[in-house]
């Protein structure tokens, strides 16, 4: 289509609400598929401000089509190490596992340039403010007009979750400072300080990092102050934002409006990474609206939920379990667990075995029964019917 006809048209196959990686995904199926998709995002630029650390997998990029070029990646990981309350360690190797630190907003921008080419029109400094569905359609009102569409992806993140008790408050810094270790990431637990979650240092090079937190009842950016005092460093820049970690909502669709990445819950209910469970998320409900749209059969996008549930819903299962213990934790118990796990030889089978998109169920089999049953007790969960769960859903 050309440009002056998007000016003047109102009427699409499908309109997206939010242009981040799940909307951009999405839209570019759907145009691909041959139908007319804009998105409206109300940023005023794609990917800036930019509220993501920005570590995935290649695997990640793979799938999600993004060429590995020095302009994206930011870095490569190799290793972890995780601290627990009173110091002591865990080092993991993560070499095997293709860890890399993205250029948030210049990946958004890559995959902007990649749906626009695909026919998808972008319009920015667009806030969608109310959607109705009305005869077959969606009418959607927006900061400039007010425009229909067969569907609407709702690709508009977290905030526009029903159930705000799934969100995190998070803080994300970007440190200058002298003792990062640029290939290795640091994760610190204490539940005083950020309780049910971690600060985790991302570094971009060996002179600076992202440094974040995320929790709720707490002054994310006062935790981040003292850490970073604690450590020397200068802060070049605050950004606040918030984390899903509350699991997939209940139904991805609801009449003719698709829910998508972190709108859908689409995040790692233990971290809220989301750009790969949430990039396949958009990139599921575009092939499959572009299927409805072809065949006429509006049944058909009912597949983007079941593939997407296919292929996560298990891990996210098993990973919500790993959150609510995480929860329950004090600091003496991540301290025995530390040590638990110190003590055996399953260090390097982590390191060799685990997968970085689908740690849990990866770990929970590493572990095995007589180590899982170990921690479990620690972390005080003696009921039966949790422990047999997480078996059954590492299975
Ligand atoms: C501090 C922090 C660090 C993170 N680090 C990582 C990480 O290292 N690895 C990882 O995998 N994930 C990470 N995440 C999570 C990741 O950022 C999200 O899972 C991912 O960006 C979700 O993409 P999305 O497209 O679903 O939504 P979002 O990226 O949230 O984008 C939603 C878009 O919709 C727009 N929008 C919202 N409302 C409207 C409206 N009414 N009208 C128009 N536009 C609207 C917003 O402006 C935004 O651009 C992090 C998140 C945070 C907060």
């Amino acid at each position: 289509m050309s440009k002056e006809a998007n000016i003047l048209k109102s009427d699409w196959d499908v309109i997206t609400i939010g242009g981040s990686v799940s909307g951009l995904l999405a839209a570019k199926g759907i145009a691909e598929a041959g139908f007319t998709v804009q998105i409206l995002e109300e940023d005023l630029e794609i990917g800036i401000p930019e509220r993501c650390d920005g570590l995935v997998s290649m695997k990640c990029l793979e799938t999600i089509g993004i060429a590995p070029t020095n302009r994206v990646i930011q870095n490569i990981i190799k290793r972890a190490i995780l601290y627990s309350p009173s110091g002591l360690t865990i080092e993991l190797d993560a070499s095997r596992q293709r860890v890399l630190v993205l250029n948030r907003s210049q990946f958004d921008r890559e995959l902007a340039k990649i749906a626009s080419r695909s026919g998808v029109d972008i319009k920015v400094g667009n806030r969608v403010t109310n959607k109705i569905e009305k005869d077959g359609k969606v009418r959607v009102e927006s900061k400039s007009n007010i425009q229909t569409a067969k569907w609407v992806v709702n690709a508009a993140g977290c905030l526009s979750l029903p159930d705000k008790n799934k969100i995190l408050q998070a803080a994300k810094f970007e440190v200058i400072g002298n003792w990062f270790d640029r290939d290795r990431v640091e994760i610190y637990f204490n539940q005083m300080k950020s309780p049910g979650y971690f600060i985790w240092v991302i570094p971009i090079s060996s002179d600076s990092a992202k440094i974040g937190v995320a929790g709720n009842g707490v002054n994310q950016f006062k935790i981040l102050d003292e850490f970073i005092a604690s450590k020397e460093g200068t802060v070049v820049k605050k950004t606040a934002a918030q984390i899903v970690v509350g699991g997939p909502i209940d139904n991805f669709l609801s009449g003719r409006i698709v829910s998508v990445g972190d709108a859908a819950g689409q995040a790692k209910p233990t971290t809220g990474g989301g750009i790969y469970s949430g990039g396949v998320g958009g990139m599921l409900a575009g092939k499959y609206l572009g299927e409805s749209l072809s065949s006429g059969d509006s049944f058909r996008i009912k597949e983007y939920e079941r593939a997407w549930r296919n292929l996560f819903g298990k891990e996210f299962g098993l990973l919500l379990q790993v959150r609510r213990i995480l929860e329950r934790l004090d600091n003496d118990n991540i301290d025995k667990i530390f040590t638990a796990v110190s003590s055996s030889n399953i260090l390097t089978k982590i390191s060799s075995e685990s997968d970085f998109d689908y740690h849990s169920i990866a770990l929970l089999k590493t572990l095995g029964l007589k180590n899982i049953i170990q921690i479990a007790s620690i972390a005080g969960v003696d009921k039966l019917e949790s422990l047999r769960s997480l078996l059954r859903l590492s299975k």
